[in-house]
């Protein structure tokens, strides 16, 4: 069964399902008013407000026959587009709000995420901008980090954290604000056009960091075509903006059997290592946003598979057969 658009499922107990939508939320700063509707909303259909992660806040225990009504109400857009884009961009106070502040996270934060929130990706891919070595935004596991001193902006690259954490590498530091934006761009276009259904850390350890970061420099000493390049890779009709039909953050853990009601996206973030046996089961689409966002069950229908012979050799490689 399709979740309901916009919404994640979040709990099955009993037999009954219950979802969480997660608006979209530039930094974490919300408006007095926004807050209240978020109030209003949660109170009205019985749901809870949780803080997440990512600076966002989150409606979940939510009942699925009401998630159009909620987003009708909240009036703002899903935080996520789909499984393999740019999934948030986590910002500090910086100098705007906090005394340790060596940059302006605030304003390069905001527009990192205009430029590339949901932008689609060889898979997810998250920011993060700290104004001062502290780190506050935890860029050093963000598949893009920032950090701010007093000679500029220091770029790092391949962070992750969940069931596969891999601290970034620094690619280059004391950066002013263009270039930063400028160096972001040339590593979102080489990861786009190279890698692999790979997080960049993945991708990164893949190539070797030495011909990352000379790639990425080289183009960088480039100047002006990189820059001109680099600014088309940005245009909004890329963007995703139409509400997805489903997400699929999160029903399955690192150690949970694959079962043939798995979402494809969340196997692939899970167990990334099952990505050759499912290209070996002829599925050749698993960067589709539309096809990875569906249940094994469905995709192996489509492809004539057994389901029940795939799901077997796809724990064998997960879990070792367990
Ligand atoms: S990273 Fe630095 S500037 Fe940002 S909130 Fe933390 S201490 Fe403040």
């Amino acid at each position: 069964m399709m979740l309901p658009k916009g919404a994640n499922l979040q709990k099955i107990r009993n037999g009954v399902k219950t979802y969480a939508v997660t608006p979209h939320l530039p930094g974490g700063f919300v408006k007095p008013e926004v807050l209240e509707k978020y109030a209003q909303v949660a109170r009205k259909y019985h749901g809870t407000l949780k803080l997440t992660s990512a600076q966002r806040i989150m409606i979940t225990g939510l009942r699925g026959e009401d998630i159009d009504a909620v987003w009708a109400e909240l009036g703002m857009q899903p935080a996520m587009g789909f499984a393999n884009c740019v999934r948030s961009v986590k910002i500090c106070p910086g100098t705007a709000f906090c005394k340790r502040g060596k940059q302006d996270s605030v304003k390069l934060g905001l527009e990192l995420d205009r430029r590339y929130i949901k932008k689609e990706m060889p898979s997810r891919m998250k920011f993060g901008v700290s104004g001062c070595p502290n780190s506050c935004a935890e860029s050093v596991i963000k598949d893009v980090g920032v950090i701010g001193t007093d000679a500029g902006w220091d770029v790092y690259v391949g962070g992750s954290a969940g069931s596969h954490p891999r601290l970034a590498d620094k690619l280059i530091g004391g950066l002013d604000y263009d270039d930063t934006l400028r160096i972001i761009d040339i590593v979102v276009r080489y990861y786009q056009k190279h890698a692999d259904i790979e997080r960049v850390g993945q991708f990164i350890d893949r190539i070797g960091f030495a011909k990352f970061r000379q790639d990425v420099l080289a183009e960088f000493a480039g100047g002006a075509g990189a820059e001109a390049a680099a600014a088309a890779s940005v245009a909004p009709a890329e963007r995703l903006t139409a509400m997805p039909a489903a997400l699929t953050e999160g029903t399955l853990v690192l150690g949970d059997p694959i079962r043939p009601d798995s979402v494809v996206a969340d196997i692939i973030r899970v167990y990334p290592q099952t990505i050759s046996t499912l290209r070996g089961f002829g599925m050749g689409c698993l960067g589709c946003p539309s096809s990875t966002g569906e249940p094994l069950t469905k995709a192996a229908d489509i492809h004539g598979i057994d389901v029940h012979e795939l799901v077997t050799a796809l724990n064998q490689v997960a879990l070792g057969g367990k």
